[in-house]
């Protein structure tokens, strides 16, 4: 089984004195940073000058200041801005100020562990990754609780590099909710294979499949709506809140026979070495490279596929239902 932490193997007296600056005021870097600030540590936000960011940081009530000034005046760098923006951010304006001792602190591992940072030997490198959207981590501390987390040391200069991290995640409130062990490698391959496989990838293709066929054999494009997309969200909220087999007591047992039955024969060893191939490219860094360099040709592949979903007759027909769903964003709208 996993390791786990909570509030009693965490101590904030490891950050005191010190000064922790969150680069980044979105969705991770506000709750975050509000959080620690409650929690009685002393943080400064890096942000833009004149940027929304740097207004929502000084309205907040939080000191704030550029981002290479944060990172001078901190001894703990927190890295929360974009992913595809840390890179050119870590080389101007980070680097220069990462002195020995410091730490170096990030909530996904993709640049670290694919070494787009390369951070010096002589720095802790720490991740606490919060399971959870920003507003959720403000949302549940505010309300004594916390969100799980993920922890990782990639290196140890000082070794005291897990204390520190153990202490910035009980700041945040996740050692309320419990902490996993993990690793950079870890956390960042099995984040991909997640959104890539089932999350993102998986979700969505099996929708526009299903969608598509039961359009191409004649059937209207609003039933299949509801069958292939509509449905789906029943189904998930179901599992969330009672595993499979809580899916499998709330739907009906010809629904849970075909289930049984048809999904294994669908998910084959054809589709398992798909999976094995997206996993190989994964743990190889060919698909770190190939988004890399997707950034550096204005993301052509990402543009030109994200308009054909835009333009699908999926969508046109969404749209058009979900504005008669008045529970729906869209349909509140009307
Ligand atoms: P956001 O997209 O919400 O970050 C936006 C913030 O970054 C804004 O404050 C923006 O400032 C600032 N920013 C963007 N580019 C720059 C730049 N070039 N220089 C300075 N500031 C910049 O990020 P997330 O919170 O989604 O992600 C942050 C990290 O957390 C990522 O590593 C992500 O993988 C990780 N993570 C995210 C989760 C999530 O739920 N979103 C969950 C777990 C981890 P401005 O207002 O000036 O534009
Ligand atoms: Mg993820």
């Amino acid at each position: 089984m996993a390791k786990l932490y909570y509030d009693s193997d965490a101590d904030l007296n490891a950050l005191k004195g010190k000064t922790l600056a969150v680069l980044g005021y979105g969705s991770q870097g506000r709750a975050q940073a509000q959080n620690l600030h409650d929690s009685g540590v002393n943080v400064v936000v890096g942000a833009r000058k004149g940027g929304k960011s740097w207004k929502q940081a000084t309205a907040d009530g939080l000191k704030v200041a550029s981002v290479e000034e944060a990172c001078k005046q901190a001894q703990i760098i927190m890295v929360l801005i974009p992913d595809d923006q840390q890179v050119e951010v870590y080389t101007r304006d980070i680097l220069p100020n990462l002195t020995k001792g410091k730490a170096l602190y990030f909530s996904h591992g993709f640049n670290v562990h694919y070494y787009q940072v390369v951070p010096p030997d002589d720095v802790d490198v720490i991740m606490i990754a919060p399971k959870s959207p920003g507003d959720l981590v403000r949302r549940m501390y505010r309300d004594g609780k916390g969100v799980p987390g993920l922890l990782a040391v990639y290196r140890d200069a000082t070794g005291k590099a897990k204390q520190t991290a153990l202490a910035i995640a009980r700041g945040i409130g996740c050692t309320k909710a419990g902490v996993i062990e993990t690793t950079f490698k870890e956390e960042t391959e099995t984040d991909l294979f997640g959104e890539q496989c089932d999350l993102c990838g998986g979700v969505t293709s099996m929708i526009k499949t299903s969608f598509n066929m039961m359009v191409e054999y004649g059937y209207q494009p609003e039933v299949a709506y509801f069958e292939a997309l509509n449905e789906l969200k029943l189904i998930v909220d179901l599992i969330f809140e009672r595993g499979i087999t809580g899916l499998w007591r709330n739907v009906s047992d010809i629904a849970q026979y075909g289930g049984l039955t048809r999904g294994p024969e669908l998910w084959d060893d054809h589709v398992k070495e798909t999976m094995h191939d997206i996993m190989r490219r994964i743990q190889n860094g060919e698909f770190a490279r190939e988004w890399v360099l997707e950034n550096t040709a204005n993301r052509a592949v990402f543009k030109t596929l994200t308009r054909q979903d835009e333009e699908s007759l999926l969508e046109q027909v969404g749209a058009e239902l979900r504005a008669m769903m008045p529970w729906t964003q869209e349909g509140a709208k009307k």
